[in-house]
């Protein structure tokens, strides 16, 4: 499997201002793929993309750099190519919680062919995907992490989150680990990952890589090269620091040199 990186830009002012692309991520295996966390931009942004094989959508959590563009998502897989196509998103997102309303409408979600509530049932299957999720401590309480894997291999995705020894043991087995991580190591704020954390992250997981991403306004202004010398010197894992169009694993796209 491999994963595209349609945008890897996160949080209010990196998304307002276009910082970076916020895009989401599409995991494409062999026989189909998934849209991960469609912001704005991501109808846009993945016709540059095959998007024939998309099975299904997830959005871990009702804020608009996850979840924006997910309608248009939706008809693109059930309406233009005609996919079934499954929809595995928390409460938040499909019902609404607290003062949060639902972000994706009644219509489109009875468009899917089939929708899991992940709040109710973490485990799902997109293709040939098996996807498990748990809960993180983000503002939107019902954001869910993921684990994801072929037959082959298994990537995690630490989602919006405040560092917790908690959530670690879920990413236990995961070959590369994908870590929105929104702050340098200065300015670390509540709900959120800053990279300061990602050493504690990783040290008792054996992942051979980490991916660092959804990059904020203060994480884009940072010097990027001395805060991924300073993460390549604590840990073990090859260290990457995600760009827009960037796929992993593989070289960038042709179009980006
Ligand atoms: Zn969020």
């Amino acid at each position: 499997m491999k994963l595209h990186f349609l945008g890897t830009g996160g949080g209010r002012y990196a998304t307002a201002k276009q910082l970076r692309k916020t895009a989401g991520m599409i995991l494409e295996g062999e026989e189909s793929s998934i849209y991960i966390d469609p912001g704005p931009g991501s109808l846009v942004e993945c016709q540059e993309y095959s998007t024939e094989k998309l099975g299904g959508l997830i959005v871990t959590h009702s804020h608009p750099d996850h979840y924006c563009d997910a309608e248009s998502i939706i008809e693109l897989v059930s309406v233009i190519h005609e996919n079934s196509c499954k929809l595995l998103a928390p409460e938040s997102v499909l019902n609404g919680y607290g003062d949060m309303e639902k972000s994706v409408s009644n219509y489109h979600q009875e468009m899917c062919t089939a929708k899991v509530n992940l709040t109710d049932k973490p485990y799902a299957e997109i293709g040939e995907f098996k996807i498990e999720t748990q809960e993180m401590f983000h503002n939107d309480p019902k954001t869910r992490g993921l684990k994801i894997s072929d037959e082959v291999k298994t990537f995690g995705f630490w989602t919006d989150s405040n560092y917790s020894d908690e959530l670690i043991k879920f990413y236990q087995g995961c070959d590369a680990l994908i870590i929105n991580c929104n702050r340098p190591r200065e300015g670390n704020i509540r709900g959120h990952t800053s990279l300061t954390d990602v050493p504690k992250i990783l040290e008792e997981l054996d992942v051979k890589a980490v991916i660092i991403t959804h990059f904020s306004d203060k994480f884009l202004e940072s010097d990027m090269e001395e805060e991924k010398a300073w993460l390549d010197d604590q840990v073990d894992a090859k260290v990457i620091f995600s760009e827009d169009g960037m796929t992993y694993p593989g070289d960038r796209k042709l179009s980006s040199f």
